[in-house]
């Protein structure tokens, strides 16, 4: 692992010579919350300039692509939308590689991953009711119900999930042959700059996991399986001449290295340092070269290149 900055010009002109594509997290590298990171917006477009081509790939399915899309074109960022990339895209996809157009889905999700679905013309299997009365039986029996039509699950993030739609999804997962996908597998969701951690959403499908037995198909980083949509959508052909950048180590730096990518830790989001030092993760995993922030790439590249 080494400091970025602290190579020399040569050994930075090779790093900067050793990738043409660069797939990149947005929170914590681009911006944190909804404001930029000091320098991203003109870190990105000096490496736009240098003929680097970005695609950037978030785990959130809470937002849609174009809210996406225009929150960072506000912030001053010049990405395509068509280069952004969210778990629900792939998700989509490999439902229609299963055939399951106009078949049954149950999507514990937000309302963007629900219409996503809807309008790619599977059918939405309705949740419970939001509140039941405090009866054991009835929880019961609206728990056990399955008509045999559902025919896959999907379980990402849902601010609004109760006790009775999670276990619907695995009364539907009891039958081996209903697909499972999960979305994203954090199991702490930090929030604000104070350290706060909350629960991640992740939590509730290593519930359905390990009641049900099964491992489920995770259409998000650290899956390999995202790559795959990735890889066919942006024609990827070698894979070592592309960087990825992110800010978590077993989310961004983990899919990086299960997927074979050169990798970058940037310091602006939720690692710090320590977490380099005291590595308790995969060795492949570990990032080849770690820098504070955009900012401070950009600096190296201007060093080396000039403006
Ligand atoms: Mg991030």
């Amino acid at each position: 692992m080494q400091d970025l900055t602290k190579l020399t010009n040569q050994e930075l002109e090779e790093f900067f010579n050793s990738f043409d594509i660069i797939l990149s997290d947005i929170d914590g590298v681009l911006r944190n919350v909804l404001q930029p990171i000091s320098g991203s917006v003109n870190a990105v477009k000096f490496l736009q300039k240098m003929g680097k081509r970005f695609v950037l790939v978030t785990n959130n399915t809470s937002k849609s692509i174009e809210t996406t899309y225009q929150e960072l074109k506000v912030a001053g960022f010049e990405i395509e939308k068509s280069e952004i990339v969210s778990p629900i895209a792939p998700i989509v996809a490999y439902l229609q590689k299963q055939n399951l157009v106009n078949k049954k889905v149950f999507v514990i999700g937000m309302g963007v991953l629900k219409q996503a679905i809807k309008d790619a013309g599977f059918i939405l299997a309705p949740y419970g009711p939001d509140r039941i009365k405090d009866s054991r039986e009835e929880f019961c029996s609206l728990a056990n119900e399955d008509d045999g039509t559902v025919e896959a699950v999907i379980c990402d993030v849902d601010l609004n999930l109760n006790y009775l739609n999670l276990q619907k999804a695995e009364t539907f997962l009891k039958r081996p042959e209903v697909i499972f996908i999960g979305g994203a597998p954090d199991v702490k969701f930090p929030v604000g700059t104070g350290g706060r951690i909350l629960l991640g959403p992740g939590i509730f499908l290593r519930i359905l996991e390990g009641m049900s037995k099964r491992t489920s198909i995770h259409m998000s980083k650290p899956s390999p399986f995202l790559n795959d949509y990735i890889m066919e959508k942006y024609g990827i052909k070698d894979r070592s001449r592309a960087l990825f950048i992110g800010d978590v180590i077993p989310v961004d730096m983990a899919f990086a290295g299960n997927c074979g990518y050169k990798k970058l830790l940037v310091l602006s989001g939720l690692e710090s340092k320590s977490s380099l030092e005291n590595w308790g993760y995969e060795e492949k995993w570990k990032p080849e070269f770690y820098v504070n922030s955009l900012k401070e790439m950009h600096e190296m590249a201007l060093r080396v290149f000039g403006k």
